[in-house]
């Protein structure tokens, strides 16, 4: 039975905002007002708080999450003749910031399950030539980072977490950006903390490191109008800082909530045959940027049209793996070297997550995918 139901977006960042409109608006016509639309406390105010949220000493921040990324990149040092290994089924920034510096990204297979790195993987690729490893905390699920940090350190690597998805997730107990030697987050809209334009940061422990990058994104400037070397623009504006500082505070009921939605699915929908729900590990608290199941038996794209019928819309993250996109073509991968992610591409369907995913909402997401499994 299809009754007239109302449709459900896959995310829906505009009810965040009246929840907290009044202080957001007071806030930035504060710094409207005073004229300071560039650095100031509202950016070193939210640097404070964000390093404090995080459990690192240090945080600088920046445009976006490719420039954290490329920051840290260039921060170490890495470019050519230097190998850096990633997952293929992620954003391309985190790719791209790679090849940016002029290193060679190097991608091994993921885990089917959890969506992130193989660690086994990650350790059979590792050459002379390898300095980083970039793990994607995909979803808002955590890497195993006991297992990656083991490796790292026996190998003498650097670890650059991507965290753009997992804002405030944690391993063992300590945040994610906290236990790599950088971790890199963006406050892109839709992100678990998101501003209201790009926005981006880097978390570390090594003061040094952390000045480093904040030369490299002002123009290489060491002192004033002296430039030691070559760099770029990428700051975080005032408006954004005093946004992200209000909303910093709220993170961790959204994501309360956020994984209150994802144990209902999972309650739910983890016994529905032909689909396949994500597993977290035991040692992972994860923070749902999206609930991603797998669709079998080449049933994705029949499902998803299905589930909009019924006014569920879902999204494909990622439908092709990075490794056989055009722009990689020179690295040579082909087709079947990394079955799993290419497999999960065609798989995946993310589903309604937002934190203000009503119940009723909620159950009919479950419903019709309990109506549409069963046809
Ligand atoms: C969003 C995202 C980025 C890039 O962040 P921007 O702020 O959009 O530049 C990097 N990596 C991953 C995994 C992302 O999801």
């Amino acid at each position: 039975m299809v009754q007239s139901i109302n449709s459900i977006p896959a995310f829906d960042i505009k009810q965040q905002y009246p929840t907290i409109e009044a202080e957001v608006n007071k806030a930035v016509l504060e710094v409207l007002a005073s004229g300071r639309y560039i650095g100031g406390t509202a950016v070193t105010g939210f640097e404070e708080k964000f390093a404090a949220y995080i459990t690192t000493s240090e945080c600088v921040a920046c445009n976006s999450g490719t420039d954290a990324l490329y920051l840290a990149l260039r921060a170490f040092d890495i470019g050519a003749g230097d190998q850096v290994i990633t997952t293929p089924f992620t954003f391309i920034a985190t790719s791209e910031v790679i090849s940016a510096v002029g290193a060679k990204p190097v991608f091994v297979d993921i885990d089917a399950n959890t969506f992130n790195l193989n660690i086994q993987q990650v350790a059979a690729a590792i050459t002379p030539q390898t300095k980083a490893i970039i793990p994607v905390h995909l979803f808002g699920e955590p890497v195993d980072m006991t297992a990656l940090m083991q490796v790292a350190t026996a190998h003498n690597l650097i670890v650059i977490e991507d965290c753009a998805q997992s804002t405030g997730a944690s391993w063992g107990g300590k945040k994610v950006g906290s236990i790599g030697h950088v971790g890199c987050f963006s406050f892109y809209p839709t992100k678990n903390l998101g501003g209201c334009g790009d926005g981006g940061a880097i978390t570390t422990n090594e003061p040094k490191l952390a000045e480093r990058i904040r030369v490299i994104k002002e123009h290489g400037q060491k002192n004033r109008y002296q430039y030691q070397e070559i760099g770029v623009n990428s700051r975080l504006d005032a408006i954004q800082g005093v946004i992200l500082q209000i909303k910093l505070r709220y993170l961790d009921i959204w994501n309360q909530q956020r994984q209150a939605i994802a144990s209902r699915y999972h309650e739910f929908l983890s016994h529905i045959p032909g689909i396949v729900t994500p597993q977290e590990l035991d040692r992972g608290e994860g923070v749902w940027n999206q609930y991603t199941i797998r669709v079998l038996n080449n049933k994705r794209d029949w499902l998803r049209t299905q589930l909009q019928e019924r006014g569920v819309n879902t999204m494909i993250y990622y439908p092709h793996p990075l490794h056989l996109q055009p722009v990689y073509e020179s690295l040579g991968y082909a087709s079947g070297q990394l079955p799993i992610s290419e497999e999960v591409c065609s798989q995946v369907l993310s589903l309604p997550m937002f934190p203000e995913l009503s119940q009723q909402q909620q159950d009919q997401v479950i419903y019709s995918l309990k109506e549409v499994s069963s046809l």
